[in-house]
């Protein structure tokens, strides 16, 4: 198996690992595997597969959809959203979200990391930064969409009777859900309204507890 110019940087200079010794590894589909360093040097290197260490453990169908705040709370939130077992993360504009780019490589690259530091075998994929709006034109009404709206906060939803299947977290952005947004998503058929308790959350808090309160009650916790 070859080794790219990052991933050989990383075993033998930070590492400092050389031929023969041990790693585990895993690509996001085939579980954790045993490999062996074969050959380590600044331009790449490779590995032999040695056995399978841990079988494939996909997440639940949970997907978090969120307006991206500013660089270390989206940063944040990849990480988190990876640990809580999201299998999607789909950053979007809303009419109050300030962000118009989102560096995905890099968001991406946090997704990874988060899933090594939890033993995990999934990497969520990072989505492109898309309009909400968009979305909603041609979403899957057999995803339901669980939305979390500050202007209902107040004791926290009970998710436990909501039927189990596709689901995907929103959560707005610093400045909270337009009159428009919440006309249309109140509107959309398999949309859920909860609040997440009484106080108003940041958006990164808020993504945090969305996710716990959701693997508690439909997920894999
Ligand atoms: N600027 C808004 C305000 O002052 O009311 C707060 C927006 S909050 C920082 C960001 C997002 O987190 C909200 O749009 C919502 O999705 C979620 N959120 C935060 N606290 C919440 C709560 N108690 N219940 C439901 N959603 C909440």
């Amino acid at each position: 198996m070859p080794l790219g110019p990052a991933q050989a940087h990383y075993l033998g200079a930070v590492m400092r690992l050389g031929p023969g010794a041990r790693i585990e590894v895993f690509n996001g589909r085939d579980g954790a595997w045993t490999a062996e360093i074969e050959a380590v040097g600044k331009r790449g290197g490779s590995l032999a597969l040695v056995a399978q260490a841990a079988p494939q453990r996909d997440p639940p169908d949970v997907w978090l959809m969120f307006a991206p705040i500013k660089k270390a709370r989206t940063d944040f939130i990849v990480e988190k959203a990876t640990e809580l077992g999201a299998a999607r993360i789909l950053p979007v504009q809303t009419d109050h979200t300030n962000a118009e780019r989102i560096a995905r490589d890099r968001l991406q690259a946090h997704a990874v990391e988060a899933a090594e530091q939890c033993g995990g075998t999934f990497v969520p994929e990072v989505a492109a930064l898309a309009p909400l709006s968009g979305l909603l034109d041609r979403w899957d009404t057999g995803r339901r969409i669980l939305w979390a709206d500050e202007a209902l906060a107040g004791p926290a939803a009970t998710l436990a009777t909501l039927p189990r299947g596709p689901w995907a977290i929103l959560i707005g952005p610093e400045g909270g859900w337009s009159a428009a947004e919440r006309a249309r998503l109140g509107a959309l058929e398999g949309v859920t309204r909860v609040s997440l308790g009484p106080r108003i959350l940041r958006a990164d808090t808020a993504a945090v507890a969305a996710l716990a309160l959701w693997q508690a009650a439909l997920g894999d916790w």
